[in-house]
């Protein structure tokens, strides 16, 4: 059983998210992706997120009929920071015998080794890139195990889509039409 695990702020919840699951399913062959928000990032101690029950409503409605993707609330339930590695152990405990393959941004991977219980981390999963446009992916650091997919580079990012909406402009096609739909509904990101 090989299952990926996506974890991310997830604020909002956008096409390249959608394109990363999509190569991750196809490349590495995986039975299942979950979707794990982050109640809050310990590298973004400062950001304040929009409000977890937005961020799970905006992926419901982007994951809507993605049979092979579940959104997994665990990290938003627990509460306070979320450590992949307690994600993971839990994972271990409830799949045993399966590869988990945990997806990151490049710029995570010179890093890992600042992530809580690296080793531990290390001996659980893989990490899995998908480099954004003009990224090189770069080695990881030891005693982690990774590996880099084609995928369906997008240069978007979270951060791009709440600027635009803080512009005026145009979200679509960077989000489904429904996820932009639900977001100007529910005025997020002004
Ligand atoms: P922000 O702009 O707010 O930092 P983000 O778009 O990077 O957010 P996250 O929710 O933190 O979104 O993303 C979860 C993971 O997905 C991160 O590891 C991030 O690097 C990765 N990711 C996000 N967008 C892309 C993309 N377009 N291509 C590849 N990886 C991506």
């Amino acid at each position: 059983m090989k299952i990926g695990l996506f974890g991310g702020s997830f604020d909002p919840v956008h096409l390249g998210h959608l394109l990363v699951a999509q190569a991750a399913v196809e490349e590495l062959g995986l039975d299942k992706l979950f979707f794990i928000p982050a109640a809050q990032s310990p590298f973004k101690p400062d950001s304040k997120p929009a409000p977890a029950f937005e961020r799970l409503r905006l992926l419901r409605l982007a994951l809507a009929g993605k049979t092979n993707c579940e959104i997994d609330a665990q990290e938003i339930q627990r509460g306070g920071i979320s450590y992949t590695v307690d994600t993971l152990r839990d994972y271990a405990r409830k799949f045993p015998g399966a590869n988990f393959f945990w997806l990151i941004g490049t710029d995570h991977v010179a890093k890992l080794n600042e992530w809580r219980e690296p080793d531990e981390l290390a001996k659980l999963a893989e990490f899995v890139v998908i480099p954004r446009p003009g990224e090189a992916p770069s080695d990881f650091p030891a005693p982690f195990r990774g590996r880099a997919l084609r995928g369906f580079p997008l240069a978007v990012s979270s951060l791009v889509i709440r600027a635009r909406l803080k512009a005026g402009l145009p979200i679509e096609p960077l989000v489904p039409s429904v996820v932009a739909e639900a977001i100007r509904n529910n005025r997020l990101y002004l």
